[in-house]
């Protein structure tokens, strides 16, 4: 259970679909098939801000709109400022984009040696193997390719990845991601796989998915099977707010952790979501609670239409600093900005150092306490006679 809850996160019901029969419920494909993307959609079970009206009429050309069922029922339908609402319905700020932002924020583009595969880091890849998602986050950093909307034609090239990674050993890592790979069938996914575990250089694995959170009921036993075969995979989940931590999440991470599946979580700082340091501390709280560690902390990327989601860069140094020894330190994720440009992931941290002249160093702790640590060239030795 969690804490401190209020019924929300106990949610594990069907909510506005209590006609439809379990089986259809628990079943990911009929979730997938009745998914909202819609303005009609939509007002059949809530009340459409203006704003939200504005941004369902143009976001199409921009990226799908689509929520699953079991999402959508984590929504305040009484609320437009709900922060699972601005996660995956449009408003009409999309619509704007200022100078700074681009449609390929992180520059994946120029470092694509073959179109499935984004080669940045000297021994690591990234697996682009599908364009689709379960429901789509309006901040997406590959809102360029994922969905369509745009008419990239993105076609995953899974053989060619896959040669790509064989025929380069440097590459001990392999991120597959997209889209959401956990769309993909088990058979799919078990060859990509098992294709992958067959590369004697390639040591970890990860996927990287937002499905457990908008598409629990995809995590079949079957699923887990396949997972379970791979020996040396990891997952990568993305939960952004405390009110996306169900029961049924819970159920799912859990039996993901005892399929030996270690997990981590990938967050992105967003404003009006998740940009400030109480929710922040319940949503780390109740990753760790379900198996997950948080891993990254991503500062919003500069993509186009999302500057009414982005914070200052401050605010998320902040949030850092509000967390680190104030709690547990398994539970606190790394702050980076993807940079521009193709850069790649940058640390950004509170500042608890100070160096002196004599090689001493100044220490900050968690309550604004000083502390010197010495240098090691600079202290007489004593010597016993
Ligand atoms: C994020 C990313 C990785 C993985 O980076 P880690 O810091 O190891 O998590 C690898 N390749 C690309 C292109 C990425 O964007």
């Amino acid at each position: 259970m969690f804490p401190n809850d209020s019924l929300k996160y106990w949610f594990k019901g069907k909510g506005h679909w209590s006609n439809v029969s379990d089986k259809d419920w628990l079943d990911w494909r009929w979730q997938m098939k009745n998914r909202i993307k819609t303005a009609d959609g939509f007002s059949s079970f809530l009340n459409l801000s203006k704003d939200e009206k504005d941004g369902l009429k143009f976001a199409e050309n921009r990226l799908s709109v689509a929520v699953t069922p079991y999402f959508f029922n984590l929504m305040d339908p009484s609320d437009s400022n709900c922060p699972i609402r601005k996660q995956v319905i449009p408003v009409g700020n999309e619509s704007v984009y200022k100078p700074e932002e681009v449609w390929d924020p992180v520059g994946e583009e120029s470092d694509m040696p073959v179109p499935s595969i984004v080669h940045r880091y000297p021994d690591r890849v990234l697996f682009l193997v599908t364009d689709r998602c379960a429901s789509y986050c309006r901040y997406c950093t590959r809102s360029r390719l994922v969905s369509n909307a745009q008419g990239y034609g993105f076609h995953p090239k899974i053989e060619a990845g896959l040669d790509y990674i064989k025929q380069n050993s440097s590459i001990r890592d392999v991120l597959i991601s997209g889209g959401d790979p956990l769309l993909l069938s088990d058979e799919k996914i078990g060859g990509i796989l098992s294709s992958l575990s067959k590369i004697e250089h390639v040591e970890f694995i990860r996927i990287g998915t937002r499905v457990p959170v908008f598409l629990p009921q995809r995590i079949t036993s079957s699923l887990l099977n396949v997972f379970s075969k791979s020996a040396n995979l990891w997952l990568s989940l993305h939960v952004n707010h405390p009110d996306e931590c169900t029961l049924l999440l819970k159920e799912t991470t859990h039996k993901l952790a005892k399929a030996g599946i270690p997990l981590g979580n990938q967050s992105v700082l967003l404003k009006g979501i998740n940009d400030n340091i109480d929710i922040m501390k319940s949503l780390i709280h109740r990753l760790l609670i379900m198996k997950v560690k948080p891993y990254y902390l991503y500062q919003c990327d500069l993509i186009k239409g999302s500057s009414h989601l982005r914070t200052d860069v401050q605010v998320g140094i902040d949030i850092i600093k509000g967390l680190r020894g104030h709690t547990s330190g398994y539970a606190i994720p790394q702050f980076v900005i993807d940079s521009p440009n193709g850069g790649g992931k940058i640390p950004v941290s509170p500042n608890y150092t100070t160096f002196e002249r004599d090689g001493s160093i100044v220490l900050e702790n968690y309550a604004g306490q000083n502390y010197t640590y010495p240098s090691i060239n600079n202290s007489a030795a004593s010597f016993i006679e």
